[in-house]
């Protein structure tokens, strides 16, 4: 399964990264009979939390057990997975990239599906870092139904506006946004009247940081003293795409509401041929049941245009008579030879 070397030098396929996108991909890739490395770092963006919800029939697993067990499927199929970082990634000026490993290994691949994920940037607010991915979270669909009923607090940015808060309105009846020094001005008469028609309460003035009590959120606190009970604490976290790889190879990029994420077509193509960046790498809104049908369809579509590259150039030596006029007859002839003792 997850070895420390890979057996070859050269693979169809290599993955950056093997999260739910890259190891889908090889999946799809290894029961082709492709040659698949993954390269995997072992980062997941959701290893802080306990549970994940939302893939159907695994709803509520913990992440680490669905990643190790996609990662016994691939090794089924002959997929090879190390744990390691993997550096840059090249043209190596004939259809294929050298890829570098952080610990100096060089592997060379015909194709790329980079899956490298993001990194989430949580707001600079003492307790959030320690309680993240457990009572303070982000995701109503991640985790709304765990914390519903709650008290739940909602800190806003100016990015998310009243939209978070919102959401959590259908979860709960009793949400407040904290405007963290914002001005109230800053909020459009639209979004108070949509907060107040939801029932969210909506506090101004700086935040100081939450309150933790026995290991669980308790409340969050203002600057000027006042503490509000809360149990719950969403948060707005910059996401900021690992696509180092993909912009060193000069792979377009597109602007999203969370910045600019790598421009991929529907199947994952980049603008780079042979390069297919998959998952949470193109885009904040990547759930894991997105991002594995991501890393699906980018394996199946390279799976294709590996084979078709293959035959066209075996039809092109056919034309510069690579194959001899002697040696087709030669085949020709066993042919006949074959389906004449059939008959015989
Ligand atoms: C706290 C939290 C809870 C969440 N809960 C849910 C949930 O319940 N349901 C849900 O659908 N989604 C949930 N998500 C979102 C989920 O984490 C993502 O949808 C999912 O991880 C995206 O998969 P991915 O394969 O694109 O990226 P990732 O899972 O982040 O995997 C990327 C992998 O690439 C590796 N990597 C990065 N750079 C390199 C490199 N240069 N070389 C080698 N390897 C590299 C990383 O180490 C990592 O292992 C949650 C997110 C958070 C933050």
């Amino acid at each position: 399964m997850r070895t420390q070397q890979h057996s070859k030098d050269s693979y169809d396929v290599v993955v950056v990264g093997g999260g739910a996108a890259g190891l889908s991909a090889a999946l799809i890739l290894g029961r082709s009979r492709r040659s698949v490395l993954v390269v995997d770092a072992g980062e997941p963006r959701n290893a802080p939390a306990a549970h994940m919800h939302g893939y159907p029939s695994r709803d509520g697993m913990a992440p680490g057990a669905f990643l190790a067990e996609v990662r016994r499927e691939i090794a089924a199929y002959g997929v090879e997975l190390v744990r390691g970082r993997v550096t840059a990634a090249e043209p190596d000026g004939a259809d294929a990239f050298d890829v570098t490993l952080a610990d100096g290994g060089l592997v060379h691949a015909r194709r790329l599906v980079v899956a490298t994920g993001l990194v989430d940037e949580l707001p600079d607010l003492p307790g959030v870092a320690e309680r993240w991915g457990n009572d303070v979270i982000h995701c109503p669909y991640c985790h709304g139904w765990e914390v519903r009923d709650q008290a739940i607090g909602v800190l806003y940015s100016q990015a998310s506006g009243s939209h978070q808060a919102l959401l959590f309105s259908q979860l709960s009846h009793d949400v407040t946004l904290f405007l963290d020094g914002a001005d109230e001005d800053d909020l459009p008469d639209a979004d108070w009247q949509l907060l107040a028609a939801a029932g969210v309460s909506v506090v101004s003035g700086k935040l100081d940081g939450l309150v933790v009590t026995d290991d669980a959120l308790s409340g969050v606190r203002l600057a000027d003293g006042r503490e509000f009970a809360r149990s719950v604490f969403v948060v707005p976290p910059r996401m900021t795409p690992r696509d180092s790889l993909l912009t060193a190879l000069g792979a377009r990029t597109k602007d999203t509401p969370a910045g600019p994420f790598t421009d991929v077509d529907p199947t994952g193509l980049t603008s780079v041929p042979g390069v297919w960046a998959v998952g949470n790498a193109t885009g904040p809104a990547e759930q894991v049941v997105n991002a594995a049908s991501a890393g699906y369809r980018a394996g199946a579509t390279l799976n294709a245009e590996l084979l078709h590259a293959d035959l066209a150039r075996a039809a092109e030596r056919r034309k510069e008579g690579v194959f001899s006029p002697e040696g087709e007859r030669a085949v020709a002839r066993a042919r006949t030879a074959r389906a004449g003792s059939v008959g015989a």
